[in-house]
């Protein structure tokens, strides 16, 4: 190890920065966000040094360096372009005891300065020897995203609790056991919500047990997690939702959740597919899924409820909420990025553009018979309609619409499989939309979308996923479709429809 890493206690020692440019600013900004009173040394500065001046946070000498300058100083940052004054603010530092970083020449520098991961008080240090830095901020950025923001409140936490649990724990491995239960289970989990005291009344408990003869046994129930996957991308996985899929211990997942997607979650965590039963039966009842989840739950696991898309949209999320809640189990909801948002901007369609759309309706459509439909108001003017589980009611839907109010020329497209590889969309018109998803056979999931912006599709539309660069060869050719190759026209429309892809409609 060429750079032995430390954590230094700054308080506000002076620091010295020579330089008056944009990176000298950069230093100066750094040093007094880390605390330090700040001296700038330099003949003449950026204006944008300007303000603090003014506000009276760092002194500035205006004059050439001199090597005197760094006496009294805790540590000194040679920032100038200026090979040879930086080498001589070097030699001034090292002569006056003085620790220095001269910018961008390690070999000068006594210290070198990681990118940081600031969780304080936890903090994570990345260095490269001063040779890559690019590769530290790259490696920083990977770390930002997957730690959350609360770790540390955590870090804090056990802090604060550390002591105590010297005291009245002797054995270090009995500590060592209830630290790790603290920092994977349901006290992180307590503080990441924002439940501080909870937080604090569970480690109070903890102590207890651990300290007495129970020291071994989970000390209380576990959590249910119901999470939005995403429509298919599992680069659309919220951080939080990534996190919770990574300490889960038995994850019950819908059809609609890619393998992509359940190949993120913990790998010792059991997997049970609720969207499927023996036989090609449709998934577990309703039902059957809150038994288990509070089952689970009860028993200490802590129990992800994985579902595609925002677990409140049209997920069902909301009846498993209220069973859980009926059955006193805890529980928290993290949204998803649901097909609408989702399939909208990966087919280029923005749902309300403000020159075609002043509001935007999220439809179930799986049964457009039902009289609890006002199809009066879904033919509003200026409005997007997105119906979700339409696929089998394609022709139905079109026809009612034209019927309430909207003109036959109304766009209208559909996408199937939104956001991953295999995404297709059919564009057309409310007139002829029915006839070329029948022609299509677009897969399922697909998401129905009406209204002047599905015209926008064809000129805005970005993602291109392999599968459909031939597709999008011949749109661009004028083929309105994105598919040349009419696969076999099998009288596909809602009379047709094979019954197992109407069930896989309805979640
Ligand atoms: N909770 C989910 C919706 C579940 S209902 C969400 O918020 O997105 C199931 C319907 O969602 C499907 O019939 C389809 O209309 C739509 N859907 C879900 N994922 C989709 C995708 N990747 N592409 C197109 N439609 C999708």
């Amino acid at each position: 190890m060429d750079w032995f890493p430390i954590f230094l206690a700054l308080g506000d020692a002076p620091a010295l920065v020579v330089g008056g440019g944009a990176v000298a600013l950069r230093k100066a900004r750094q040093l007094l966000e880390a605390g330090c009173r700040v001296g700038v040394v330099a003949p003449r500065c950026d204006p944008e040094f300007q303000p603090l001046f003014s506000a009276g946070r760092v002194r500035w000498h205006a004059a050439g360096f001199e090597p005197e300058m760094v006496a009294g100083y805790r540590l000194v940052i040679a920032a100038t372009d200026d090979p040879g004054l930086n080498r001589l603010v070097a030699a001034s530092a090292n002569r006056f005891g003085v620790l220095v970083n001269v910018v961008d020449d390690p070999a000068l520098c006594g210290f070198i300065m990681p990118a940081v991961v600031d969780r304080s008080p936890l903090t994570i240090a990345i260095g490269t020897g001063g040779g890559a830095p690019i590769l530290a901020r790259e490696i920083k950025a990977s770390l930002e995203a997957l730690m959350p923001a609360a770790l540390g409140r955590l870090a804090g936490f056990m802090g604060h609790w550390r002591a105590k649990v010297r005291s009245r724990i002797s054995r270090p491995e009995a500590r060592r056991r209830l630290w790790e239960r603290v920092a994977r289970g349901p006290v992180a989990e307590h503080l990441y919500a924002g439940r501080e005291a909870e937080a604090h009344r569970l480690m109070a408990q903890m102590i207890e047990m651990a300290s007495g003869a129970g020291a071994d046994s989970p000390p209380t129930a576990g959590e249910v997690y119901i999470v939005g996957a995403g429509p298919g991308d599992p680069e659309l996985l919220t951080m939080r939702a990534l996190r919770l899929m990574q300490q889960a211990d038995v994850v019950l997942h819908d059809r609609l959740v890619p393998p992509a997607i359940l190949a993120l979650v913990r790998r010792e965590a059991a997997r049970i597919d609720v969207g499927k039963r023996g036989g090609g039966a449709p998934g577990w009842p309703q039902q059957q899924i809150h038994q288990t989840m509070i089952r689970l739950a009860r028993e200490g696991n802590r129990v992800l409820r994985l579902k595609g898309g925002d677990p409140l949209i049209f997920g069902r999320g909301g009846e498993e909420m209220e069973a859980l809640a009926r059955a006193g189990v805890a529980y928290q909801v993290v949204p998803g990025i649901t097909a609408a948002s989702g399939c909208a901007a990966y087919a280029g369609i923005p749902l309300t553009h403000r020159k075609y759309a002043r509001s935007c309706v999220l439809v179930s459509g799986h049964d457009v018979e039902d009289p609890a439909y006002d199809w009066n108001r879904l033919g509003a003017p200026a409005q997007t309609i997105v119906f979700y589980m339409a696929l089998g009611q394609i022709e139905a839907i079109c026809r009612k619409l034209c019927d309430h109010g909207l003109a036959g020329t109304t766009p209208a497209a559909l996408v199937a499989s939104g956001t991953t590889h295999e995404q297709e969309i059919v564009r057309g018109t409310l007139a002829t939309l029915a006839d070329l998803a029948a022609r299509r056979r677009p897969p399922s999931p697909a998401l129905l979308i009406v209204g002047e912006v599905a015209g926008l599709s064809e000129s805005l539309r970005w993602f291109h996923p392999d599968s459909a660069a031939a597709a999008d060869l011949a749109a661009a050719a004028g083929n309105f479709e994105d598919r040349p190759d009419d696969r076999p026209a099998p009288g596909f429309g809602p009379a047709a429809m094979p019954s197992d892809l109407a069930a896989a409609q309805v979640e």
